[in-house]
């Protein structure tokens, strides 16, 4: 299918129109911060809290998150002979996103064979294609047990304090349980979403219902369970569920089931693409699982996902769908009209096409019109976080739900009663916010702790300007300690863990490396790390979310970027090349940049 000029046009001025009428002069500033009398939406519904002694003695190496990043970090490090390492989480266990996000119909939306990490090491074959949260936490767990990683964890314990100390060449580390202990070396991984925010919607603290946030699942009040059993307890219920981003579109089909009626508050629609998951055939993954297989399809899916020439598609989902027509479009371009502007008219072509096959799926699911009118994504598929489920648009055919469109607005009050827009006020037992996580804030604000390196510098003032590391791992005046996240990196966001991985491989060979030499300290050299920023500067930028894109977390809510969002890039050659590169980096031995000490 082509798209003519006219088409396209009229397509343009129709994003456009849809996307200001989102925007909001006070951007990030519109979500509020879960505090003060709001913070009960945090509490740990899962595990209750359990009384301990502080924790005042010396581990090698600390690591501040239990989720997939200290997982494959510890695990790493485990292989390399360092078994003493100690996990942190205010949760009250391993998992991370997985531990929060319980929410009914929770799964990966990246196929479990790349996106669960160590699958290899651990003998676990996958159950599903999406495999749903359950499974996912008894992976994090099974990764933890395997590993030893339980043995000195701490869980249901906040860092508050993480201070170099030059003297004895350690971190000393302080939490919210009055622990006080050294680490020689220290690791972050919290992962951008951990933190959920609330949308400031005037009146939000005088209902006088039930409500909860998405990542602190209420089962009590609805009953069921994350397996998916049935959510017994709202068959006499209103539900409203304000949001309709990647968490709302799982949850919609299991309440829409339950619920005596269900209004879904909507600001802007999701793209929504056909899913597809099937369960794993044991058959099939005996033939394929021959060693070194994860590390294959982690490898293919990257390859097809970034560009590169990968003869076939292991994973085949709506991830590598895009990525192969945008290839086909740019092969078909006659060899004078391969220049960036015809890859980029290709890449556009692509999307438009994509993004109309999404919309006409919408006509062909929903029998409401009206209602599938609204559902309609107006934006290119990268603008947000593509979505995928073979149920959600179904959901809007059921007697009892209701999309409410707030037209791009937002909900406009909440009462004592339930939730008004456009004048309308519905009325609710419950209201379910699924509005997503805090990601425009600084990192360390984020975090709640401003690690103090060499020289009593804090990492905010060092980043007050945009992060900056080697690698996306190594800071320059915080010796011992490292980064675990994508950006400065591979920045491969169709499959985080992925980048995840091959950080902690990373970073447990550094430290067996310097424990090896016997050197107490390594830091990257400030002209490495000058050096690294200069070459991520060469490349075309932010990949994901330009100001032109509907509003969101993608896009700094549709504003330029921050200042410190400036240098949140990937490697320039793309995240293929970076894997490689690091690997090659690694396995030199020379760990170029990284400057190790011997204390006297
Ligand atoms: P999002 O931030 O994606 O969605 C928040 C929703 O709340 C949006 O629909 C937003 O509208 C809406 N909202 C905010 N303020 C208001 C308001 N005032 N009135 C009405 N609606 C409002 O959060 P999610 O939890 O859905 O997802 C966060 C991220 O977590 C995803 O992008 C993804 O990266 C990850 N995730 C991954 C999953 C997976 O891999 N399986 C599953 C779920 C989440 P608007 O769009 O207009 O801002």
């Amino acid at each position: 299918m082509g798209i003519d000029a006219d088409t396209k046009a009229a397509l343009l001025e129709k994003y456009r129109a849809e996307r200001d009428k989102r925007l909001r002069p006070e951007g990030n500033a519109q979500y509020l911060r879960l505090k003060g009398q709001l913070s009960y939406y945090l509490e740990d519904p899962y595990t209750p809290r359990a009384e301990r002694e502080p924790v005042t003695d010396h581990v090698t190496v600390a690591f501040i998150g239990a989720g997939f990043a200290g997982l494959v970090t510890g695990a790493r490090l485990v292989e390399a002979g360092i078994t003493d390492v100690r996990l942190i989480d205010k949760a009250g266990d391993v998992g991370g996103t997985w531990y929060w996000n319980r929410y009914p119909g929770a799964q990966c939306d990246t196929a479990s064979m790349v996106y669960m990490p160590l699958l290899e090491e651990t003998g676990h074959m996958p159950s599903e294609k999406y495999a749903h949260a359950p499974e996912i936490l008894g992976h994090c767990q099974r990764i933890a047990s395997q590993y030893g990683l339980y043995e000195q964890a701490l869980f249901h314990t906040e860092v508050t304090g993480l201070v170099w100390d030059g003297e004895r060449s350690v971190w000393v580390v302080r939490t919210d349980r009055g622990d006080e202990f050294t680490a020689a070396f220290l690791a972050m991984g919290t992962g951008p979403l951990h933190v959920p925010k609330l949308p400031g919607i005037p009146g939000l603290e005088s209902f006088a219902g039930h409500s909860f946030h998405t990542s602190r699942w209420d089962y009590d009040y609805t009953g069921g369970d994350p397996t998916g059993a049935p959510l017994d307890r709202l068959g006499d219920k209103r539900v409203g569920l304000i949001g309709t981003g990647a968490t709302s579109v799982q949850c919609v089909p299991h309440l829409a089931r339950a619920c005596r009626e269900l209004y879904v508050f909507q600001r802007t629609p999701s793209s929504v693409d056909v899913r597809a998951n099937h369960p794993i055939d044991p058959e099939w993954f005996a033939t394929i699982s021959t060693p070194g297989w994860q590390k294959r399809w982690l490898e293919n899916f990257c390859a097809n996902q970034t560009g590169g020439m990968a003869e076939e598609d292991l994973v085949q989902d709506g991830w590598t769908d895009l990525a192969r027509r945008i290839r086909s479009k740019i092969a078909e371009l006659p060899p004078d009209e391969r220049t960036p502007a015809g890859m980029l008219a290709a890449f556009e072509d692509a999307d438009f096409e994509k993004m109309e096959e999404i919309r006409a799926r919408v006509d062909s699911v929903v029998s409401d019109s009206a209602t599938a009118e609204k559902l309609k994504a107006w934006y290119r598929q990268l603008c947000k976080r593509p979505c995928f489920h073979d149920e959600y648009l179904q959901a809007y055919n059921e007697p009892g739900v209701t999309l409410v469109d707030t037209g791009g607005q937002g909900v406009e009050r909440i009462t004592e009663r339930g939730v008004v827009v456009a004048g309308v006020e519905y009325e609710l037992d419950c209201i379910i916010y699924a509005s997503g996580f805090e990601v425009g804030s600084a990192y360390t604000e984020r975090a709640g702790y401003d690690p103090v390196g060499r020289d009593g510098v804090r990492l905010s003032d060092y980043w007050a300007d945009g992060m900056r590391t080697l690698h996306g791992i190594h800071v320059n005046g915080f010796p011992n300690l490292f980064v675990v996240q994508p950006t400065q990196g591979a920045n491969l966001i169709s499959n985080v863990p992925h980048n995840l991985t091959e950080s902690g491989t990373t970073i447990a060979a550094v430290i067996q490396h310097a424990i090896d030499e016997g050197a107490a300290e390594v830091e990257v050299t400030a002209d490495a790390e000058e050096a690294w920023l200069d070459l991520l500067g060469s490349g075309a930028g932010r990949m994901l979310g330009s100001p032109d894109c509907t509003p969101g977390y993608y896009n700094n809510e549709g504003r330029p970027p921050l200042p410190h969002q400036r240098l949140n890039v990937g490697y320039p050659h793309g995240a293929m090349a970076y894997f490689r590169y690091l690997d090659e980096w690694r396995r030199s031995g020379a760990f170029d940049g990284l400057e190790f000490r011997w204390v006297t």
